[in-house]
Formats: C-alpha cells, sequence, structure tokens
C-alpha cells in the first residue's frame, strides 16, 4: 500500500485528503467528535509539511442534493478547534466557493468543502458520473491522501475514482487501523469472541457468515436479537425483526453448531411500551416478550441484566474481542444497561478488545469511559467488519501497487 510517510516533499503541494468527518450531531450540536479527533494527526502533519489542505467528508445520508441538517459546517468549526488554527468552510463541494477557497490557501491552511453526498456523483451506481464527480474534485488537488477508514469498504468517488484520477496514498489512520485489525485476522489469541448488535440487521447477518468459522463465541444483542429468537419459534411483540432472515439464520445457528462456534443468545429482555424515553419497562424471558403487560405490542430496546452479566462474563474469559453494534438502544438511559456493561468488560479484559462501528464508539463515550480503556476503538462499523470477514475493500485496493 502507497503511504504518506512514503511522499517527501509536500510544502506548497495541494493536498486533498478524504476524512470520515461523519460525526452523530443532534441539532448542530456534536454529540461525539471521536472521528475528527482520530483525523487530526494527519491533517497536522501535513499543515506542518506546508501543504494546502483540502479535506473532504460525507455527513450522514443525504439524498444527494444539499440538505442543510447534514452540514459539515460543524464538523469544520470542531476541527479548527483541535488543530488550533482557523479552518474556512466552504458551503459547496465543487461549486464557485470550493473552488476559490481552494485557490486562496496559503501553506499550511486548511479549508473543509461542504459534504461531498450533497452531489449524487458521489455515490452514483453509474461509474461514470461517478468519475465525472470525482474529476472536479481532483482538480483542486496534486495528491489525494485517503484516511477515512470508515468509508474504505464503498466503491464511491471520493474514495475509489478520485484515488485513481491522482497521485493517492493512505493516510495515518487508516494505517493505524490496518494494524490492528490486521491482528485479529492473523492467528488471533484465542478464545476469540465476537459480540455483535446495533441495528443495521441484515446488513449485520452477512457477516456472521463469514465469521463463524474463525471465532469461537458469537455474542449476539441488539436488534439482531429477534430474529434469532423467532428462529427458534419464540415471539417477538413489536422489536426489530427481519422476517425474511429468518430461514437464514436457522443456517447460520446449525453451522455453528457443526462448527464448534458457540452462539450466545440473552435470556432475558427489557420491553418497552413504546419507543422513547418515556416508556414504561418490563424484564421479561427472551422466550416470553409477549408476555410483559404491553403483550404483542411490547418492544425489545435492551438485553435484559441477567443477560449483561453473562455476556460480562463470557467477555472476561476471551482473549481476543472485537465488538461491533449497541446491545440497546444506549442513548435513551433505561435502555442503556447492556451495552455499559459490554463496554465495562471490555475495559477489564486482559488480551485485545476492540470496538468497531460509528454508534459502538460513540455509545462508549457517551455512557463516560475513555478511548484508552480500550485496546482500540476503530473509526469504522461496516469498513473494520468487512476486513475481518477477509473481503478486499476497494479503498484499500486502489492504493496498492
Ligand atoms: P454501529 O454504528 O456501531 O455499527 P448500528 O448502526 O448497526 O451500529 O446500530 C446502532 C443503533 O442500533 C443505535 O442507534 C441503537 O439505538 C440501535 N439499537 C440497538 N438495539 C436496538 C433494538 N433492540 N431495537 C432497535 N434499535 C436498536
Ligand atoms: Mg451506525
Amino acid at each position: 500500500m502507497r503511504k504518506l510517510s512514503e511522499i517527501s516533499s509536500l510544502d506548497g503541494k495541494r493536498v486533498i485528503i478524504r476524512c470520515d468527518l461523519n460525526v452523530p450531531l443532534d441539532g448542530s450540536t456534536i454529540t461525539d467528535d471521536g472521528r475528527i479527533v482520530a483525523s487530526v494527526p494527519t491533517i497536522k502533519y501535513l499543515v506542518d509539511q506546508g501543504a494546502k489542505v483540502i479535506v473532504i467528508s460525507h455527513l450522514g445520508r443525504p439524498d444527494g442534493a444539499p440538505d442543510a441538517q447534514y452540514s459539515l459546517e460543524p464538523a469544520a468549526k470542531r476541527l479548527g478547534e483541535l488543530l488550533s488554527q482557523p479552518v474556512f468552510f466552504a458551503s459547496d463541494t465543487i461549486g464557485s466557493e470550493a473552488r476559490g477557497a481552494v485557490k486562496a490557501l496559503d501553506r499550511g491552511g486548511v479549508v473543509v468543502l461542504e459534504n461531498l453526498r450533497f452531489n449524487a456523483g458521489e455515490t452514483s451506481k453509474d461509474e461514470a458520473e461517478r468519475r465525472e464527480f470525482a474529476a472536479k474534485l481532483a482538480d483542486f488537488g496534486d495528491l489525494f491522501v485517503s484516511d477515512g477508514f470508515g468509508v474504505v469498504h464503498r466503491k464511491q468517488a471520493s474514495v475509489y475514482e478520485l484515488a485513481q484520477l491522482l497521485p493517492s496514498v493512505a493516510g495515518f489512520l487508516i494505517e493505524k487501523e490496518l494494524e490492528v485489525l490486521t491482528r485479529l485476522t492473523s492467528n488471533p489469541e484465542r478464545p476469540y469472541a465476537v459480540v455483535l448488535g446495533g441495528s443495521k440487521v441484515s446488513d449485520k447477518l452477512v457477516v456472521i457468515d463469514h465469521l463463524l468459522p474463525t471465532v469461537n463465541k458469537l455474542l449476539i444483542g441488539g436488534g439482531m436479537v429477534f430474529t434469532f429468537l423467532a428462529a427458534q419459534g419464540f415471539k417477538v411483540g413489536s422489536s426489530l425483526l427481519e422476517v425474511d432472515q429468518i430461514e437464514t439464520v436457522r443456517g447460520y445457528i446449525a453451522r455453528a453448531t457443526e462448527l464448534g462456534v458457540e452462539i450466545v443468545l440473552p435470556t432475558d429482555i427489557v420491553v418497552a411500551s413504546k419507543f422513547g424515553a418515556d416508556a414504561e419497562t418490563s424484564v421479561t424471558l427472551a422466550s416470553e416478550i409477549e408476555s410483559s403487560p404491553f403483550g404483542a405490542s411490547g418492544l425489545g430496546l435492551d438485553i435484559g441484566p441477567d443477560s449483561a452479566a453473562r455476556f460480562a462474563e463470557e467477555i472476561s474469559q476471551a482473549k481476543t474481542v472485537f465488538w461491533n453494534g449497541p446491545m440497546g438502544v444506549f442513548e435513551i438511559d433505561k435502555f442503556a444497561g447492556g451495552t455499559r456493561a459490554v463496554a465495562k468488560a471490555l475495559t477489564e479484559l486482559k488480551g485485545l478488545g476492540v470496538v468497531g462501528g460509528g454508534d459502538s464508539a460513540a455509545a462508549v463515550r457517551i455512557l463516560g469511559f475513555e478511548d484508552s480503556q480500550f485496546g482500540h476503538i476503530s473509526t469504522g462499523g461496516g469498513a473494520s467488519l468487512e476486513f475481518l470477514e477477509g473481503k478486499k475493500l476497494p479503498g484499500l485496493e486502489v492504493l496498492n501497487g
């Protein structure tokens, strides 16, 4: 892989850096700046080397057109604070303001362009459209630094096509992420446990298929639980359920048994009367969710306290743990117990504990843990999972050779 450290002269060069500044926002307030903090070392290096730095990123999933709630302006402001220097924010990505801002850059200056995904070309399925958009971005720079680890599994204009249009290298964040994740794929210390949760159920079910041959235990929490419970014939009320995945999950359970992998499912569930901080709650057996006072309208929003204790115990017995996806709706405190227990167990692990995933990383910080308490907090959820599955990631492949 071509690396930034191998580039000898950056002085006065226009360097486009693809970061992942996709931070969670509450209005225009950043609730977890972890991804911006993680982007700083490479940007700072470029500044110190006298480069003219053009930062590009996406935020959220706008529909290929400007949408104020997904503006990168708050992220640009925070980046300026972390760098202790003015950072100019351009309110378009390839328009006249961006062009003007890039032109006006001095050595060591930094500009952040508006959300890449305000342009349909960024995520277009049509390669020609992506190329056209990437070419406009490429006009701004002499060198491309790819450092948005969270998006390297995506074949998108600013990740893949842009890297082909300019001399391109990996930044320090990507290097660091790969160093740690490689320790999970090549000969991890055993027992090796993977904890999966979150709400992107069908995305993550696919991962299980690939992980089964490599792990010793698989702990399942979050929204995925209910498809597993349904596969065992239990009713799950109004909880998140992917009916069309039930058969697939039955296949995974059978395969796990064949491979000697233990799938650990929660035995109790925090069931809520509705989705919200003012919901009533009741803890039920995982097999009897509809026997809660809320009947068939009850929603499972967290693993129960017994399951949280069991998961913590399983984690403490492992030597290598990868965790992706919150155990419950941690954003609401009464559904944060499972996530808190798993996070705490990881901080006490005698071995390598890696947290991956945007919401998982945000969760540990919001729940009051420090980054330094974990072996590694990856800035990429999907990207780290695909890496662990052994897939080739387009954004990394393109930097090879
Ligand atoms: P990550 O970003 O770490 O990969 P995901 O994006 O898959 O994780 O999922 C995070 C979201 O999952 C959180 O917003 C959380 O509220 C939600 N979640 C967790 N458990 C449940 C559940 N039982 N029902 C609905 N949503 C859930
Ligand atoms: Mg997420």
